[in-house]
C-alpha cells in the first residue's frame, strides 16, 4: 500500500500545512482545495493555474484519489443510475443516483464490504474489506455530479457498509462535503444510516451536527431484531432507542427509522401495533421499504396490500410514516448485489 498522503482527504488547515511544508505559499493550498472540491478535478494535470513544478511535486509527494467508473446501469423507468467504481487497490464499490422533484440524491458506500451481516442484506455476505477514506466517499459524489452534469443536492450514506464503523473517516467526509469552500451541501440534506452502533451514535449526537440520523430498526422487538441483525446481540434495542432519543435531544433533529418489510417475518398487524407502542411519543418518522430480494437470502417483500395495511396501522396509532418509493426496479440489483456480482464475475 502506498502511504503517501491522500490530499483530497485533508481539510484546508491540514492541506495548508502540507503545502507550506513543500515550500509553497498558503494560497496554493486554497487553489488546490478549490480544484479538488469545487472544480472536481480528476487529475492534478488539470490544475492549470498551479505552477508546473508544484504539480510535479504534488504528484511525487502525494496520492491523488479519483475513482474510475467501471459500470453504470440506467433505469428507463425513473432515471435511477447505479454506478460501480474502481478504487486504487482494486476493490469496487457501488453508488446510486436517484432523481427526485427536489433534486439529485446520491447514495454512497462508506466501506468496501461490511461486517454487520444483516440476514436480508447482500453487502455483508463477503464480510468487511476496509473502510473508505474521506476522499473515496467524496469522489462517489464528485464523479456522479460530473457524469450527470447536474448539481447533487442530497446525499444519503446508505450504500454498502456501516458508516459508524468507519467513524473518523465519516466525520471528515461530512466536514469536507458540507464546507462552503467545497460542494457546500447543507447538513440537513445529508442522511447517515446506521444499524445501531450505540457508542458512536452517542458520539455523533455530541458533534451537534444538523444531519439526519436514520436507524435501521426492522423489528418491533429485541428478540425479532436479534434474529435479523447480529449487531442487536451487542447493542440491544432499548440501548439503541435510548441513543436515538439522545440524538434528538442533542441536535433537535427528528430521527428516521428504517423498517424493511419481510413477508411473514415482521409485516403482521401485530408487528405494526408493537412498533407503534415502541415509538409512541418519540419525535420520529418511519420509512417502510419492502425488502429487495437477495439471491442468497430467503426473504421476500410483502404484497402491496400488506404494506398498505402495515402503514395504516402505524398511522392509526399516530406514527409518521411513508412507504419508500422503489426506484430503479428495472435495474434491480439491491443493496450490494451489483458489487457482489461484479466481484464474483471477475
Ligand atoms: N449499515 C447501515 C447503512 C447501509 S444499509 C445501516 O444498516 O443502516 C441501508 C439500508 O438498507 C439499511 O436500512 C438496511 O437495513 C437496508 N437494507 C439492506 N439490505 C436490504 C434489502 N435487501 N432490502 C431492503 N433494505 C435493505
Amino acid at each position: 500500500m502506498n502511504e503517501k498522503p491522500d490530499i483530497k482527504s485533508m481539510n484546508i488547515t491540514e492541506l495548508t500545512e502540507f503545502v507550506t511544508a513543500l515550500g509553497e505559499k498558503p494560497f496554493r493550498a486554497r487553489q488546490l482545495y478549490q480544484w479538488m472540491h469545487q472544480k472536481l478535478s480528476s487529475s492534478i494535470d488539470e490544475m492549470t493555474n498551479l505552477p508546473l513544478a508544484f504539480r510535479e511535486t504534488l504528484k511525487r509527494e502525494s496520492r491523488y484519489i479519483s475513482l474510475k467508473q467501471v459500470q453504470v446501469q440506467v433505469s428507463k423507468e425513473d432515471g435511477t443510475r447505479k454506478y460501480l467504481f474502481l478504487l486504487e487497490d482494486g476493490n469496487v464499490i457501488e453508488s446510486v443516483r436517484m432523481r427526485y422533484k427536489f433534486g439529485n440524491s446520491v447514495c454512497i458506500s462508506s466501506q468496501a464490504g461490511c461486517r454487520m451481516a444483516c440476514r436480508f442484506c447482500a453487502s455483508g455476505i463477503g464480510g468487511l474489506v476496509r473502510g473508505l477514506t474521506p476522499s473515496e466517499m467524496l469522489e462517489q459524489i464528485y464523479r456522479i455530479q460530473e457524469d450527470i452534469g447536474e448539481r447533487v443536492s442530497h446525499v444519503v450514506v446508505m450504500g454498502t457498509g456501516e458508516p459508524l464503523d468507519n467513524y473518523e473517516n465519516l466525520l471528515q467526509f461530512i466536514a469536507l462535503l458540507c464546507d462552503d469552500k467545497g460542494l457546500n451541501i447543507g447538513q440537513r440534506n445529508l442522511t447517515v444510516s446506521t444499524c445501531g452502533i450505540v457508542p458512536n451514535m452517542r458520539r455523533l449526537a455530541e458533534e451537534k451536527l444538523q444531519i439526519t440520523l436514520a436507524l435501521s430498526l426492522h423489528a418491533p422487538s429485541q428478540a425479532k431484531r436479534k434474529e435479523l441483525m447480529p449487531v442487536a446481540g451487542t447493542y440491544d434495542m432499548y440501548e439503541v432507542l435510548g441513543a436515538c432519543q439522545y440524538y434528538f435531544e442533542q441536535t433537535g433533529r427528528r430521527m428516521t427509522f428504517e423498517y424493511s418489510l419481510l413477508a411473514g417475518v415482521n409485516d403482521g398487524d401485530e408487528d405494526a401495533k408493537a412498533l407503534a407502542d415502541l415509538l409512541k411519543g418519540m419525535n420520529c418518522h418511519v420509512n417502510l421499504i419492502p425488502v429487495n430480494p437477495v439471491t442468497e437470502h430467503k426473504f421476500r417483500g410483502p404484497e402491496p396490500k400488506r404494506v398498505l395495511s402495515f402503514k395504516n396501522n402505524l398511522e392509526k396509532n399516530g406514527i409518521n410514516v411513508t412507504i419508500r418509493r422503489e426506484m430503479g426496479r428495472d435495474i434491480d440489483a439491491a443493496c450490494g448485489q451489483l458489487r457482489k456480482r461484479y466481484v464474483e464475475g471477475r
